[in-house]
């Protein structure tokens, strides 16, 4: 295999990647810039390496690449595929420990949640691709005519730093089940575990060109990629901002995009639910990867009546989940960045401004002193109209509002310009199901339901357009096209 880092070492104890190649038609590549951008250990907030910050010539060279790969990878057959996909898979799997550290060193995130949660996602979406393409017709007679599913052409991907196997490998699963060749550019904050994925693609053959990594700054390469011509389809995860330029730049072209944005996720507790269960899990949405995940519940929704026994059962379950290194595997690490503690600090005051403080609060635990950590805080007497029930905080902070009716709650549940995700805990299945039918969100769980990477995944109104994950994430990189008079067998 060839290298992809000029010099990996160990400098004292910190392992330096410096992963200054691009990766382009099959081969590590120089950039033609010379910008470089640092990377570093939330949980020390050391350096732990570096990667080169593409220019628009690297960007071209990948698009060309892709272009060029087009017409034989998007004709190999479904069989093909699903073997490409299987050897994914195995490949990965056999990076596990790499990609674990790799995750807890970029993103701070505790060795068990890279493993059971980062790691896990990225490998069940390789394999999950390979199954869900298994029943995948792209030829279906409708009777009076014939619909075939066409590759899109050529793909741009885009992702955040907060999941950085999940967002990447569910692209990239769905590009290449559907032939599609694809140019990733990861966010520059947590950019390793993608080149492993790279270095994967590379070992089992993904044919040259079908796969091309640009790193990269958001204003050169991404804003390059959504507005590029020699690319068909943009699918974008991040913010609603960048959501926004991406499709802007993509209309001017009428270039397809599927966006995955931000949440405000409402959890309603009912009448008839387990207070603590409630409560814990209440707690493990803001603890999960440091409450950084677009997914989350932030707006906990409890009967009036259970105020006051949920208040208590959240200080009771909060010190289960202590803040520390996340090697020590403590259940909730650092912020990703100084940025992002920033971030959540002002909405932390706002929230002492606007509403009731339950615990946690502003500065950093007690006794710490390096690492991006921030407390995790609960609110309580919110309103939904105000700026923490309202906004994305993407950190350990949540809110505890009050309703009367349950027709109330699923009314506050909506309110919001977000529709990512719901939740609904309780115990009669009528109203669980009453709710989770109302709730305007494109993935509502009932209770503690088991995850599923066959459903697809997306949200309504401003959390962004498509889906992802198995069958549906396949059919965002395909063109439907009509043909009438197909000659029948
Ligand atoms: P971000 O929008 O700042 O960045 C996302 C990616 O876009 C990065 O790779 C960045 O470099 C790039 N980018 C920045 N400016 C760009 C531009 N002008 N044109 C094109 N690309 C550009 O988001 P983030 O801070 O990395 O991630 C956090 C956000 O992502 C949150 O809002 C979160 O809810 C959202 N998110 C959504 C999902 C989902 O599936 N719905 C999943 C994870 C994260």
């Amino acid at each position: 295999m060839e290298r992809s880092e000029n010099i990996i070492h160990n400098k004292g104890d910190i392992m330096m990647r410096n992963y200054l190649k691009h990766y382009i038609n099959g081969e590590w590549i120089e950039s033609t810039g010379n910008e470089i951008e640092e990377v570093i250990n939330p949980a020390t907030e050391e350096v732990i390496g570096k990667i080169s910050l593409g220019t628009n010539e690297d960007l071209d060279k990948a698009v060309q690449a892709a272009r060029d790969a087009f017409p034989s990878f998007s004709q190999t057959s479904k069989e093909k595929r699903i073997e490409l996909l299987k050897e994914i898979a195995a490949e990965y799997e056999n990076r596990k420990e790499d990609i674990v550290e790799t995750i807890t060193d970029e993103l701070g995130s505790p060795k068990s949640i890279s493993e059971n949660v980062h790691y896990m996602m990225g490998y069940n979406h390789f394999s999950q691709a390979a199954e869900s393409l298994k029943n995948f017709s792209f030829i279906e007679d409708r009777g009076g005519h014939t619909v075939m599913k066409d590759t899109v052409g050529v793909s741009g991907l885009i992702t955040p730093w907060n999941f950085p196997t999940n967002q990447t490998s569910t692209k990239i699963a769905s590009a290449f089940a559907a032939g599609s060749p694809v140019i990733l550019k990861p966010a520059e904050v947590t950019p390793f575990a993608a080149i492993i994925l790279t270095e994967i693609f590379d070992k089992v053959g993904v044919p040259k060109g079908a796969f091309n990594l640009v790193n990269g700054s958001g204003s050169v390469i991404g804003d390059g990629i959504s507005s590029h011509p020699g690319i068909d389809f943009v699918s974008f995860t991040g913010s609603g901002a960048v959501g926004k330029k991406v499709m802007q730049n993509a209309s001017e072209r009428i270039a397809n995009v599927a966006l995955e944005l931000g949440g405000k996720s409402p959890l309603v507790v009912l009448e008839d639910a387990d207070v603590e269960e409630a409560a814990r899990a209440a707690v493990s949405h803001i603890a999960t990867n440091s409450g950084q995940v677009c997914s989350a519940a932030t707006r906990v929704l409890v009967p009036s009546s259970m105020k006051k026994s949920f208040e208590e059962a959240v200080q009771k379950v909060l010190p289960e989940y202590p803040v520390g290194n996340p090697r020590e595997d403590n259940h909730i690490g650092p912020l990703v960045s100084q940025k992002q503690w920033d971030t959540v600090q002002s909405y932390i005051k706002k929230g002492q401004e606007e509403a009731t403080l339950l615990v946690g609060g502003t500065g950093k635990p007690e006794g710490v002193e390096k690492g991006y950590y921030a407390k995790p805080t609960v609110f309580t007497d919110v309103d939904n109209d105000m700026v923490i029930a309202q906004e994305e905080i993407f950190g350990p902070v949540t809110c505890l509002i009050t309703y009367d009716t349950v027709e109330e709650a699923i009314e506050i549940a909506n309110d919001t310009k977000y529709g990512l995700a719901g939740y609904v805990f309780g115990e009669d299945e009528q109203t669980l199901v009453k709710v989770a039918s109302a709730l305007k969100a494109g993935r509502v769980k009932i209770n503690d339901a088991k995850a599923d990477f066959a459903a697809p995944f997306g949200g309504y109104k401003q959390s962004g357009i498509g889906r992802e994950w198995g069958d549906y994430g396949i059919k965002e990189y395909l063109e439907i096209k009509t043909i009438l008079g197909y000659p029948k067998k």
